[in-house]
């Protein structure tokens, strides 16, 4: 969250100003329009339904659907009931679905705000129904259905649930059927599978809640698979939006025609050198000592650590400082780390270490870092918490004067 602060006071927090001049994530919003474009042309002529979950997965919720909605899109995915009403706050007026279950507790403000809650079970279309009779006017919802994730939702019995859901057409409108694959990043015949079980769903539930009913099934990888697009009129991206697809994805026989090559990284991390130190004894660094040095070893300390996502898993860790490549020394302190730069005499303190993103020719990518860490990408940019920097973004519509 502290990059939405950053970003909506640039200059005014000497607290975002003192973070960003040490460490800070630099978003793109000419490479996110970039791959929207790229998403676009992979859907087909699909709604896009972008998901900025996950704060916009670490790249400022507020700033990138402002992006977002400037260039068209129909509608916002989060996960949460707190992340759509932190949306309207910022002054996004579009459709906002919010794709888990919430807690009965947050499912007024979800309506009040006009958020699309999902529903999965009969007991969640009664919770909006009891809404909508207060209010005297017609929720809107999407059906959550599960084809094997397993996390929301009953993986059976769908057409008695169909049955008890009709009850609620009157105080409901079915919008949309979605669900979420399990391996559409590595699995062709297992994404197919699912991708027929949810083509049946649609079906019936077209039959049973009315003709309207539209359905969305593929995420960024989804694309990928011809199967997880027919039939569905929306798509739900979130990652290849920022930039990034999980390598294995480039092996499925989809990938040549899916053009998600032609994806951009969006989001830079740099940090700054803090001091370099040169080892005059065969001493250890840091707590226990626990990595040896040696003399004439040099030891840069830069800022960033496991308080800002840098974790103490960390076992390759490695930077860009003048377009080498300098890997960690022991272990990440909390807002600093030590890398090896013996093989930079240009290393000074002031420089910025690449953490991510490209320097003199050589680049870092999200998922070689995901690796050198030992987590997925996804993880990786909800962990890296520190001030963001926007570039290229729209102007503030005049519409949003709550003084943001
Ligand atoms: C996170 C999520 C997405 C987006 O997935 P990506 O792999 O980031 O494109 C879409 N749908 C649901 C239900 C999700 O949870």
């Amino acid at each position: 969250m502290t990059g939405v602060v950053a970003s909506v006071h640039p200059a005014g927090s000497l607290v975002a100003a003192a973070m960003s001049a040490r460490l800070v994530k630099i978003v793109d919003h000419d490479v996110i329009r970039h791959n929207l474009d790229v998403l676009r042309s992979a859907a087909g002529g699909r709604k896009l339904m972008p998901v900025v979950k996950g704060d916009a997965y670490g790249l400022g919720a507020a700033a990138v659907a402002r992006t977002l909605v400037a260039a068209g899109v129909e509608a916002l995915a989060v996960d949460t009931v707190a992340e759509g009403l932190a949306l309207r706050a910022a002054g996004v007026a579009s459709p906002v679905l919010v794709m888990d279950l919430d807690v009965p507790e947050n499912a007024a403000a979800c309506v009040a705000e006009g958020l699309t809650p999902t529903v999965a079970a009969a007991e969640h279309a009664r919770r909006y129904a009891e809404l909508a009779r207060d209010r005297d006017q017609p929720v809107t919802v999407w059906l959550r259905t599960n084809i094997g994730f397993n996390r929301f939702g009953p993986r059976d019995g769908f057409a008695a649930l169909l049955d008890e859901l009709a009850e609620y057409t009157g105080r409901l409108r079915f919008a949309g059927l979605f669900a979420h694959l399990t391996s559409s990043a590595w699995e062709e015949a297992e994404t197919a599978a699912q991708a027929a079980e949810f083509a049946d769903r649609l079906a019936a539930a077209r039959a049973r809640l009315g003709p309207d009913l539209v359905g969305s099934l593929a995420a960024t990888h989804g694309l990928v698979h011809a199967a997880a697009l027919r039939g569905t009129a929306w798509i739900r991206p979130g990652i290849g939006l920022y930039g990034t697809v999980a390598t294995s994805a480039r092996h499925l026989s989809g990938w040549p025609d899916s053009g998600l090559d032609r994806l951009r990284p969006a989001w830079q991390v740099r940090a700054r050198v803090l001091d370099v130190v040169t080892v005059t004894r065969p001493e250890g660094l840091g707590y226990d000592r626990t990595a040896p040095v040696f003399p004439g070893q040099r030891i840069a300390s830069v800022a960033i650590g496991f308080s800002r996502g840098l974790t103490a898993s960390a076992n390759g860790f490695s930077g860009l400082l003048h377009g080498r490549r300098c890997s960690l020394v022991g272990r990440p302190g909390m807002d600093c780390t030590q890398i090896d730069v013996s093989d930079v005499p240009r290393a000074r303190a002031g420089d910025w270490l690449t953490v991510l993103g490209t320097c003199d020719g050589a680049t870092v990518t999200a998922s070689e870092l995901a690796d050198e860490l030992g987590c997925s990408p996804y993880e990786l940019m909800a962990t890296f918490h520190m001030p963001v920097s926007h570039t290229g973004l729209p102007p503030i519509p005049h519409t949003e004067g709550n003084g943001q």
